[in-house]
This record gives C-alpha cells, sequence and structure tokens, in this order.
C-alpha cells in the first residue's frame, strides 16, 4: 500500500475546503499586491500597521549592522544576545511582571508553557474555541484534557470540581477567529476558587486593547495573581516576529529549565528584538492607533449591521461576518476581490462546522474611506450572490 494522498486532497477540494496560499508581491499592509493584482486589504494581523513602519525597518537594518542576521545557537548555549535580553527586560516592564522569556513563535511558546507546566497525572482545561497551538499543547503535555463551553465559567467550574493534579485553566484573550473578550474576571475567579492556574494567551490583544496596549490583562486590571501565566505574539499587533511568556522569576526559571521549544530552537535573529524594541515603544505610545482603531470598529459594524449582514459579539479588530456554508464564505471573498478588496474565508476545520466567515480585520493604517469601500464591496457582492449557496 501506499499513500493515497490525491484522493485526500480530491476529497478536501470537492468539500470546498481546499487551501491555497495568495502570493503577496509587495510589503505587508493595508494596499497589497496579490498574485499581480492591487488589492485593499482586511486580513492581515499587523493591527497597528508596524509591520512595515519606518522606525522599525531601522532599528532591524541597525540591528543586523551591529549583530549579523543568525541567532547562530540556542538560548543556553550561546545565541542569548543582548538585544534577546534588553528585549525580555522591556516586555517584563511593560506587562508589569518580573520576568519575561522571549520565544520564537507563539506556537512554540504554548508548547512551551502547557508542557512545562503539565503533565501525566495533571489535568488542563480549555476553552472549546482556543486556538490551535492551546490545543496541541494540551494534547502533547499528557495532562488529563477536556474543554469547557465557550467563554462559560460555569462550565469551568464543573470541570474542575472533577480536576486531578496541578491545573491549568487556558484560554485565548481575544478569541482569533471570533474577536470576542475572554470574560476574564470571572473565569479567574473560578479557577482561583480550586487553586487552579490562568494562563492567557493575548496574540490578538496586545497593542489593540488596554490604554497603553497591555492586552486583555490591562483592559480588564488584572495582575500575576488572576493570570500567572501570560502570553504574547509578536507577530501580530507588534508587527514582528517571535512571542513572549511574563510572569514571576520562579515561571520563568522553570521555562528555562523544561520548556523544550525554548530550550532546542536557535535563538530568533537579534535584529528583529531589535525591531521588537522599537515597535514596543511605537505600540505602548502611540495611543491614536488604539483610538483610531476603535472608530473604524464604529463605523464598520453600522455600516454592515445595514447591509443585514451577521457579526459576531466582537469590540476588537476582528470582526468577523459569519456566513454559514464554506461555499457561500468562499463566493463572497471571490466577489470582493473582483471589486480589488482583499478578504479570506475563514472554513471548517479553523473554525466549527457550518460556521465559515470572513474574517475582516481592521488597521489602524486604513482610513474611514477604506472601511467605506468595503462597506459599498460586500454590499454589490451580496446583489450578485445567490441568497443561499450550499457546501
Ligand atoms: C497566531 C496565534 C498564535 C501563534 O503565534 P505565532 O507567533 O504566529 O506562532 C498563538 N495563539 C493565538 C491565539 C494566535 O492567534
Amino acid at each position: 500500500m501506499s499513500f493515497d494522498l490525491s484522493s485526500r486532497l480530491a476529497e478536501r477540494r470537492a468539500a470546498h475546503l481546499y487551501r491555497q496560499r495568495p502570493l503577496l508581491e509587495s510589503p505587508q499592509g493595508v494596499r497589497v499586491t496579490v498574485d499581480g493584482q492591487a488589492l485593499l486589504a482586511f486580513c492581515s494581523n499587523d493591527y497597528l500597521g508596524l509591520a512595515n513602519h519606518p522606525e522599525v525597518i531601522d532599528a532591524f537594518t541597525r540591528g543586523a549592522r551591529q549583530w549579523g542576521v543568525g541567532g547562530g545557537a540556542s538560548h543556553l548555549v550561546v545565541g542569548h544576545s543582548e538585544p534577546h535580553h534588553q528585549l525580555e527586560e522591556a516586555l517584563a516592564h511593560f506587562t508589569g511582571r518580573p520576568r519575561a522569556l522571549l520565544m520564537s513563535s507563539g506556537y512554540m511558546a504554548n508548547i512551551g508553557a502547557v508542557t512545562a507546566l503539565v503533565g501525566k497525572g495533571d489535568t488542563i482545561l480549555q476553552d472549546r474555541l482556543n486556538h490551535a497551538s492551546l490545543l496541541d499543547a494540551g494534547l502533547l503535555s499528557g495532562a488529563r484534557f477536556s474543554r469547557y463551553l465557550h467563554n462559560d465559567p460555569v462550565s469551568l467550574a464543573s470541570r474542575l470540581e472533577k480536576a486531578v493534579g496541578n491545573t491549568l485553566v487556558v484560554t485565548d484573550g481575544v478569541f482569533s477567529m471570533d474577536g470576542d473578550l475572554a470574560d476574564l474576571p470571572s473565569l479567574c475567579a473560578t479557577a482561583r476558587a480550586k487553586d487552579a492556574w490562568v494562563m492567557v494567551d493575548d496574540a490578538h490583544g496586545f497593542g489593540c486593547l488596554g490604554r497603553n496596549g497591555g492586552g486583555i490583562v490591562e483592559h480588564f486590571g488584572l495582575g500575576m495573581g488572576d493570570v500567572p501565566v501570560l502570553i504574547g505574539t509578536l507577530g501580530k499587533g507588534f508587527g514582528t516576529a517571535g512571542a513572549f511568556i511574563a510572569g514571576s522569576e520562579e515561571l520563568i526559571e522553570t521555562l528555562i529549565q523544561f520548556a523544550r521549544p525554548y530550550i532546542y530552537t536557535t535563538s530568533q535573529p537579534p535584529a528583529v528584538a531589535c525591531a521588537t524594541l522599537a515597535s514596543l515603544q511605537l505600540l505602548r505610545d502611540e495611543h491614536w492607533r488604539r483610538d483610531h482603531l476603535q472608530q473604524l470598529i464604529t463605523q464598520f459594524r453600522a455600516g454592515v449591521a445595514e447591509l443585514g449582514l451577521e457579526l459576531m459579539d466582537s469590540p476588537s479588530p476582528i470582526q468577523p461576518i459569519l456566513v454559514g456554508s464554506s461555499a457561500r464564505a468562499l463566493a463572497l471573498s471571490a466577489a470582493l476581490r473582483e471589486q480589488g478588496i482583499l478578504v479570506t474565508a475563514i472554513r471548517p476545520p479553523t473554525v466549527p462546522q457550518g460556521t465559515a466567515r470572513l474574517r475582516v480585520t481592521l488597521c489602524a493604517a486604513h482610513s474611514e474611506d477604506d472601511v467605506g469601500q468595503l462597506i459599498a464591496a460586500l454590499k454589490h457582492a451580496l446583489t450578485k450572490l445567490p441568497e443561499q449557496t450550499h457546501d
């Protein structure tokens, strides 16, 4: 027997679930060239418009001149350089925690933190809609793994009753495909009552939420007692690459000893850390980016509601339009693209069956005119589409 890859691929195509990678032929931004076409994009996670910011680019190039390109080795061998260390100190200060640990990606940060903290004989409880990297981390940990109903402290509490060993409760801060916020005040109180630890992956909250861009914990005014393990990623609002875990001295030392995706990988290029130091400053100090985003969110939600489309309960720059069938989501995305607008259709298994959507994301670099164009294009796309398109 050989692997029958062709029928697997054919099945995926027939189910409207086949994935293709748009080829980006310009820098990241709200105006991009994709597959030869100039498009206005509403699907990047570069929420603050920092990925191609001149000061960030400048810090990166100066960093490369001073530090070279490759990290050269893992952090524990000889790959932990001064820019990495400075960035960790700046991120600790930014999050108001004693220490932060720089990781090469958010996926690895999640696998590393979870597997270093729980194992056989322990319990991990996760929101049903958590990011794939958290679910993978839970499976890999070997701990008893159960998923509670989305954002539901009652469902969490009933699972906590049956928990054994050390118990870790894990949630996205801002849910990546829905844009809604974790109800952290309730979830943290519920976990605390059972001596469970809470870990929050705030990949989409940093930069967007909180007065200083400190994310969901700043938004709710929560500290390390509520959320002992705080994860941020640097490839989204920060506009660079990598991730961090912030917490107590003991937490970070534990991760340095036991987190395998930290130990067994090459450090990120130091120049990337130089770039992140510059973007952190912009993210924290340029409040206008968050204020402008809020205006765009309000404008977009009002416009889409008028079209009779179904929005999700989201106060964040992630503003998905719920479509339902994968075929219809693809058709809407294609109709927008014909009008020069790029919004990707998100389909199962990234989201639950029957909840395919256009995941619109807004960016501080968008103008009100841009959002107006998107709404007009949606209106036009709807007139061209049959009422129902079945999968
Ligand atoms: C994007 C994302 C990650 C992964 O981060 P990378 O740095 O891109 O690997 C982790 N968690 C959530 C919630 C994300 O949206």
